[in-house]
């Protein structure tokens, strides 16, 4: 799995897919981004929220004893959007379609992360088709680099600096990326 700092900027990425605005001027940055300070804050903690399963793990004592299950898997994943989803609605009326991709966009992204790291204990990956298959699985060849995280006082280690400084690198093209998207999508995408 990558860190929050992989997890992190994909999701910052899918938000600023949802929220920012189309020809915002690059000048302007400082003000769009507080203005969308709300969505961006919420895509990137959905797109870490399926590492939650690393809290029972905390409070007992071990770690990674209920990590890579549930909460990785695509079921979950619909459960959590429709969730989402029904408590925006509640909130705000006229949320449709686009927040429900939205949502369940940043949580997939984890999920898609995930498979694409290097995992060093079995089983290997994650069980990303349940409730159709409860197989683990991952990708033939991995993008993210294995931290170690056997117990928490591994967890702050160089290795996992240098780790989370790859995750940074490979992610960081997605957000220029996400804003030329906005830049050059036709009008009818315009959030009304
Ligand atoms: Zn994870």
């Amino acid at each position: 799995m990558p860190s929050p700092v992989g997890h992190g900027m994909i999701g910052l990425s899918i938000g600023l897919l949802y929220a920012w605005p189309r020809g915002a001027r690059i000048q302007r940055m400082t003000e769009t981004l507080k203005q969308q300070r709300v969505p961006l804050f919420l895509a990137v903690l959905l797109a870490n929220l399926p590492d939650v399963d690393y809290v029972p793990g905390i409070l007992t004592g071990d770690l990674n004893a209920y990590h890579h299950q549930y909460t990785h898997t695509l079921g979950w994943v619909l459960l959590v959007t429709g969730g989402v989803w029904l408590i925006w609605r509640a909130w705000r009326p006229e949320t449709g379609m686009r927040e429900a991709v939205f949502v369940f966009a940043c949580l997939m992204s984890h999920l898609v992360a995930d498979w694409f790291t290097d995992d060093g204990a079995y089983p290997f990956g994650i069980m990303l088709w349940w409730p159709f298959s409860a197989d683990y699985t991952i990708a033939p060849q991995h993008l993210f680099p294995r931290p170690i995280k056997e117990d928490w006082a591994e967890v702050f280690t160089w290795h996992n600096v240098r780790v989370m400084g790859i995750e940074f690198l490979i992610t960081l093209p997605l957000i220029p990326l996400a804003l030329m998207v906005k830049r050059i999508l036709p009008s009818s995408s315009r959030r009304p």
